[in-house]
């Protein structure tokens, strides 16, 4: 059975649809990398999923509920946690306050603030910092390992990568690759296909608000990724082709 279902969504700013008719579905433990070119409606998308952006229609179910009127506070304490674009931290609380707060969705789980600071040991030093003097990489892990204090079925990762050095960003696929084979459900925003690659099993591309590539990561070619990520494979009709 799926763990979450997207149904024919779509998602505006204004009048624009930056989501358009999106449908699909993802099991326990899929990775799934979510790629496009600036302004795909990849944040969008997560942005809905989580909860921060309500849709213009379409549904999302998790398992047989129906989210449409459940907020985001009540998502992550359903499972659902996004590390935002740009962190979100709460810059004048330290590391060890940003990561508690990801406890209070209640969810009981193996994620502790301990086995955080395991996984995220470049945090040790800085637990009792405020996160608005840490480094970019150490935000970043403060971001993610508060998404996981929450204990999550679903990941959302929205351009973790971002304005991080290679060094760090090494650091950071590092770290999270114990939390790929820990089961839990990834949805990784990703700019560098190389690295998105290597960790997901799947690959989704989006084009103007639409998808037009899903596949297995073992079943595509990087020139298939390419072309849907450009839409250059277009119908007559102007519109990209699934
Ligand atoms: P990026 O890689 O640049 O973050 P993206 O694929 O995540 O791009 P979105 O940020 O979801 O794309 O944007 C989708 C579309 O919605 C774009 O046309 C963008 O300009 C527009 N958009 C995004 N946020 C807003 C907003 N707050 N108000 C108005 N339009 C927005």
């Amino acid at each position: 059975m799926s763990l979450i279902s997207i149904r024919n969504l779509e998602v505006r700013h204004g009048l624009l649809k930056a989501v358009r008719d999106v449908s699909f579905d993802l099991a326990k433990g899929d990775v799934l990398a979510l790629v496009g070119a600036n302004g795909a409606g990849k944040t969008t998308l997560l942005r809905s999923i989580a909860g921060a952006h309500l849709p213009a229609s379409g549904r999302i179910l998790l398992g047989d509920e129906d989210l449409a009127s459940v907020p985001s506070h009540k998502r992550i304490a359903m499972g659902i946690a996004l590390v935002p674009e740009g962190r979100k931290l709460f810059s004048q609380m330290t590391v060890e306050e940003n990561l508690l707060l990801g406890k209070t969705a209640g969810r009981q789980g193996n994620w502790t603030i301990d086995r955080v600071f395991d996984a995220f040991p470049n945090l040790v030093p800085r637990r009792h910092a405020k996160t608005g003097h840490l480094s970019g990489g150490e935000q970043q892990a403060t971001a993610i390992g508060r998404a996981l204090m929450s204990n999550p079925d679903i990941l959302l990762l929205d351009e973790v990568s971002l304005g991080l050095s290679p060094l760090v960003v090494d650091r950071v696929y590092a770290q999270l690759q114990s939390l790929l084979t820990s089961g839990t459900t990834i949805v990784l925003v990703e700019q560098d296909l190389g690295r998105a690659m290597a960790v997901a099993n799947r690959v989704m591309c989006m084009l103007e608000g639409r998808i037009v590539l899903d596949k297995p990561t073992r079943g595509v070619t990087r020139d298939q990724i390419t072309e849907a990520y450009f839409g250059l494979h277009r119908t007559n009709t102007g519109r990209a082709a699934s």
